[in-house]
């Protein structure tokens, strides 16, 4: 079972970065109605959410705080209501070209420990998981996103870093 996002990722499930559409209103205000403050990336390594990539030194990024459930819900008119949560997310500060083709998911390095959180498709938070990602990355991704949407009731799936609690990429029900 592999499908091809719009950028041509050949992994089993599709890593979603922040949409275009979202983008353009972030490095305006985001979604907690901050101005956004464009800096320029002095050692990189920043996770970029637009572009699925770390950032590298020299680029104009900007931290803003993003709402994935709310900007979700707006799309396929869930009312999450209190499961709705924003947090902070680097960004590139102009426009830039999103992602590039892909073999592997995001920020998937070995031994980094991820969040799984699952929810359907109210919004409403349906379980989760902790992945500590092995060294096959693609294979531990493929499958935790597997026994999540072995729950019919799982809509999707939000990556989050443990440590920091951020928001990385969204995977949907294929
Ligand atoms: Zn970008």
């Amino acid at each position: 079972m592999t499908t091809h996002t719009d950028t041509g990722t050949p992994t089993t499930y599709s890593a979603r970065p922040v949409p275009p559409s979202a983008l353009a209103q972030l490095r305006v205000a985001d979604d907690a109605g901050r101005a956004c403050v464009p800096y320029t990336a002095v050692e990189g390594g920043d996770p970029l959410r637009c572009c699925l990539r770390l950032s590298v030194p020299g680029e104009s990024i900007a931290l803003v705080s993003y709402a994935p459930l709310r900007r979700w819900a707006a799309e396929t008119g869930a009312e999450p209501g209190a499961y709705d949560e924003q947090g902070p997310v680097f960004v590139h500060a102009a426009e830039c070209g999103g992602p590039a083709p892909s073999e592997e998911y995001p920020f998937a390095r070995a031994g980094a420990l991820r969040a799984l959180r699952r929810y359907d498709t109210a919004g409403r938070i349906v379980g989760g998981r902790l992945l500590e990602i092995p060294e096959a990355t693609g294979e531990g991704f493929d499958q935790a996103f597997a026994e999540a949407f072995a729950d019919p009731a799982v809509a999707l799936v939000h990556v989050r870093a443990v440590e920091y609690g951020c928001f990385h990429f969204e995977v949907r029900r294929p």
